[in-house]
């Protein structure tokens, strides 16, 4: 723990502390406390199970969102340490910032979603929060984590009015066109630098895009060339885990030193007057451009391959079913939800189904449709 961070930081010091309160930790900060609680949370074990665009049993290879949230950490602390921001802070929003997602990815986000379309709808960024704040049952004195304020204020990345009404404190940077602080700011492009940069390599591996279709994007084909030049022999897996790290360095050293700049003009003096101004941490235009250009084509060329298409088709209609189940005949549901669900409705189906990893939310269809066990 370093005690001498600059005024904009979030600390211990500045904290706003945690919703129900509890003595200060002995020999740790407040925050490495929330690391410490959410890599000890069932949900982040989960993670392991639960994949970003391949199915989790497709292959070991593919990053899970275990190690994605494990890469967006360790991206997130290098930034945070050269920015002097709160590198434990930005540790835990990383590891927790997926822990509400549903089974298989975005196609089961979609699926819940739609089936909770009449019931407030779902996201799985408020999912998270909804983990840390409530689902977590370990403690005695309190539901869910009981995380610091600028823990939960990281997690919540978005909101629609609606939704952020209710959300109090937390929901007011919504309402009120706020921004969050730095160290959020931060954990949400750590963010994206990781799975872009590894839904290349997960790309590129699973043989659904080539190098050669890479090779028209400027970014990926700028650094495909400087190594190239350094290493004139290199080929296949290495050059383009060579690229691929090329790229991440880029992004990094542009995110702090475009964050540096505007931290340095807005001079901000304490967390809540980051707030109180327009977000600082961002990268370069140029660079978000070619940031922009590597999205799209991942979007075109990745998510919507005919083989990753099926298999969300599948996820869809898992979802789909289960939910559709469960609402019909809510005594189909393990015990432990039945009596939630009678107090508290629907949330309850879609808390049980995006608490599954891929593999249980495959096993439960089957223990629910099939006939005759294969
Ligand atoms: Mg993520």
């Amino acid at each position: 723990m370093r005690n001498n961070l600059p005024p904009y930081a979030v600390s211990d010091t500045n904290s706003r502390g945690r919703r129900i309160h509890e003595d200060p930790p002995t020999g740790r900060s407040q925050f490495q406390r929330d690391r410490d609680r959410v890599i000890h949370s069932t949900a982040f074990r989960r993670l392991e199970y639960k994949t970003q665009v391949f199915v989790n049993h497709e292959g070991d290879l593919f990053r899970t969102r275990l190690t994605h949230s494990l890469e967006v950490a360790q991206i997130g602390r290098s930034i945070a340490r050269n920015l002097q921001l709160n590198e434990e802070l930005v540790e835990a929003i990383s590891l927790a910032h997926d822990l509400g997602h549903t089974p298989f990815g975005h196609a089961g986000q979609d699926a819940l979603d739609n089936c909770m379309k009449a019931h407030g709808g779902f996201e799985h960024n408020l999912q998270s929060l909804r983990v840390v704040d409530v689902l977590e049952e370990r403690y005695a004195r309190f539901d869910g984590l009981n995380l610091c304020f600028e823990t939960r204020e990281g997690i919540l990345k978005r909101a629609t009015k609606s939704k952020a009404q209710a959300l109090g404190e937390l929901g007011e940077r919504f309402l009120h066109g706020r921004s969050a602080s730095l160290e959020a700011q931060l954990a949400n492009l750590a963010d994206e630098i990781a799975y872009n940069n590894h839904d290349v390599d997960d790309g590129v591996r699973s043989g659904l895009i080539t190098q050669a279709q890479l090779e028209e994007i400027e970014i990926f084909a700028r650094h495909l060339h400087q190594v190239k030049q350094h290493y004139p022999d290199i080929a296949g897996r290495r050059l383009v885990h060579e690229t691929v790290r090329g790229m991440i360095n880029t992004l990094a050293t542009d995110l702090t030193t475009q964050s540096k700049v505007h931290i340095e003009a807005a001079n901000p003096n304490s967390p809540d007057n980051v707030r109180e101004m327009p977000t600082l941490v961002g990268f370069s235009d140029t660079i978000r451009q070619q940031q922009q250009e590597l999205k799209r084509f991942l979007h075109k060329n990745l998510y919507k391959h005919y083989q990753v298409m099926r298999m969300s088709n599948k996820a869809h209609h898992i979802v789909e079913k289960l939910f559709s189940a469960f609402a019909a005949e809510p005594a189909l549901l393990p015990p432990k939800y039945q009596h939630k669900f009678r107090d508290h409705g629907h949330q309850i189906i879609a808390d049980y189904i995006a608490g599954m990893t891929d593999r249980y939310a495959i096993k439960e269809y089957r223990r629910m449709f099939a006939i005759i066990e294969d």
